[in-house]
């Protein structure tokens, strides 16, 4: 429903918008993937924080990352160029979902998430499946040396950090996720990644850094199957 710069299934807010062409944009793409009818949603007040909370249906609370075991409850985390990351233990069962640009993979985000996952619902990394959304590729995605001495201060640099334009570098993002997960004790055969870049794919995402902050967001969902 969005006119340009937000064309045309812009899921964000507060960006200029119309709120109401959100809301039909929203409303179409839940009834795609989850059926239509009313859908019980938790949203997050994202803050580029390495804070994880266990999702309220409802509710839009400030954090990075949601945590559920109530069946249909719709976790949502919005992105456009930061990755959007989905969690699951089928044993539980168990579902989260992330939101990891540099500021929340350089302050633990996904580890957060693991621990909430693990110490309060008795989540096991072996059994986990682990979903990586598409976010901005080391292709496109310049830092600046501070951002780049700030990830090897977290020791998060090795194999992540490539040579860019003068004194910048390229920042890989996921193969920084893909690590994460692989410590924590998740086994990297049960990480799928979607292969694209949201900078390089203008025909399917919105891109924060390509576009220059005047674009839409998307939303990567995920639900515990219903009872
Ligand atoms: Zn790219």
């Amino acid at each position: 429903m969005s006119p340009p710069p937000f064309d045309s299934l812009n899921m964000g807010t507060g960006r200029g918008d119309d709120p109401v062409l959100v809301a039909e944009n929203r409303r179409r793409f839940l009834a795609q993937v989850f059926g239509p009818g009313e859908h019980r949603l938790a949203l997050l007040k994202q803050a580029h924080s390495a804070r994880a909370v266990v999702a309220k249906a409802g509710e839009r609370l400030q954090a990075d990352a949601l945590v559920t075991n109530e069946p249909e409850l719709i976790l949502a985390v919005t992105v456009a160029d930061c990755f959007p990351i989905i969690l699951h233990d089928p044993d539980r069962p168990l579902l989260a979902t992330a939101h990891a640009g540099w500021r929340g993979t350089l302050s633990g985000i996904v580890e957060a998430t693991l621990t909430l996952m693990c110490q309060q619902f008795g989540a096991d990394p072996a059994r986990l499946q682990v979903a990586i959304g598409p976010g901005i590729g080391a292709c496109c995605y310049e830092v600046g040396p501070e951002v780049a001495e700030a990830f090897q201060a977290a020791g998060k640099a090795d194999g992540a950090l490539h040579p860019g334009r003068g004194d910048r570098f390229l920042l890989d993002l996921a193969a920084i996720h893909h690590r994460v997960l692989e410590e924590s004790g998740v086994s990297p055969a049960q990480v799928d990644q979607l292969p694209y870049c949201t900078s390089c794919r203008a025909d399917w995402f919105f891109s924060h850094r390509r576009d220059q902050g005047r674009t839409g967001h998307m939303w990567a969902v995920a639900a515990l199957p219903g009872g």
